[in-house]
């Protein structure tokens, strides 16, 4: 159950001797409480809008908020009528690279970058990335190009040193349930990029988006990337089903990761065609300007003429299903 009011109510506060989760939201405050509270008490407070939601998940729930909430990267509104589009490597690996994938992506539409600084690597052997320098090239290659910039952060204090560097932050499928980071990403002034973890339900993905938004912020961006599936043949599945139906139980904007998902160039224009036209709000795409030559993921990299290319394709979907 959640009562928003518009000013701290002491008074339920004492009544209910601290049975609750509060939470600012805008001018209001909202208490969120996982046992129904009793009708009478409710009626005692001013100016309270009550709504009853039977899901674990409350604040992150359709039930809460029915419009979809817009949340801002930079300018770029994810939960508009635009298709919001994330691109650029998979890993920063040095100045020219970035500059050279921003200005492309920026070009053929992109509105948000992406490169990892920390990168979470199944071996400990390959490249992780260039930390604290990698951020340092992002917010450089971001403020000269224009274009705003999205970065993982894999454990909880490289929070505030990502905040610092860029414009949101990302926490990647192997990190969905570390909730001392969700938190960490929740204390931070900053959007946050949260993708499905790989073995996750749709219930756990918004339970890690619930944990962010509890700790006051608001602007959490789903990303579907993929599931365990048994056939190698693709990296992972793109659960299409489970986006669409997670947009029905969430306000949060929702988009998808063709890239990760597949694992396989010549699958990321079907899937994100496929993906825009089952309703998500934006696409996050690897983009490198020699993949072969990339240091983590170039498979599931497009070149940068493929990835103009895409975009167009994109694009015809998205005025096809009433977007842009
Ligand atoms: C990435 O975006 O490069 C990444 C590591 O993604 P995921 O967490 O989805 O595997
Ligand atoms: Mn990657």
């Amino acid at each position: 159950m959640i009562v928003t009011v518009e000013e701290e109510s002491k008074q339920l506060e004492t009544a209910l001797g601290g049975r609750y989760r509060k939470v600012r939201m805008g001018g209001a405050v909202v208490y969120v409480f996982s046992q129904p509270v009793p009708k009478p008490m409710i009626d005692r407070i001013h100016n309270a809008t009550v709504v009853d939601i039977s899901k674990p998940y409350q604040l992150a729930s359709r039930d809460f908020l029915k419009e979809t909430s817009i949340v801002r990267i930079g300018k770029a509104e994810f939960g508009g009528r635009a298709i919001q589009v994330c691109a650029g490597p998979c890993a920063v690996e040095g100045k020219e690279q970035l500059l050279e994938s921003a200005q492309a992506v920026k070009e053929a539409g992109a509105t948000v970058l992406r490169g990892g600084a920390f990168k979470p690597r199944t071996s400990p052997y390959a490249f992780q990335g260039l930390g604290e320098e990698g951020l340092k090239i992002l917010r450089e290659v971001s403020d000269a190009v224009g274009i705003p910039v999205v970065t993982e952060a894999t454990s909880p204090d490289q929070v505030p040193l990502v905040e610092e560097y860029a414009d949101a932050i990302q926490i990647g499928a192997r990190n969905m349930q570390n909730f001392e980071l969700l938190k960490a990403a929740g204390r931070s002034g900053k959007p946050v990029v949260l993708k499905r973890g790989g073995g996750a339900t749709l219930e756990e993905w918004l339970l890690a988006a619930e944990y962010i938004i509890l700790e006051g912020n608001w602007e959490v961006v789903l990303c579907e990337r993929g599931i365990r599936g048994f056939d190698p043949s693709t990296r992972n599945v793109l659960d299409l089903a489970g986006m669409s139906l997670v947009k029905r139980l969430t306000h949060l904007p929702v988009i998808a990761d063709p890239s990760h998902a597949t694992g396989r160039r010549d699958l990321i224009v079907p899937t994100a065609r496929a993906a825009v036209a089952a309703g998500a709000d934006g696409l996050m795409i690897e983009v490198h300007p020699r993949p072969d030559e990339a240091l983590s993921d170039g498979a599931q990299s497009l070149d940068i003429p493929t990835f103009g290319e895409a975009m167009a394709e994109v694009s015809k979907i998205a005025r096809a299903v009433g977007r842009e």
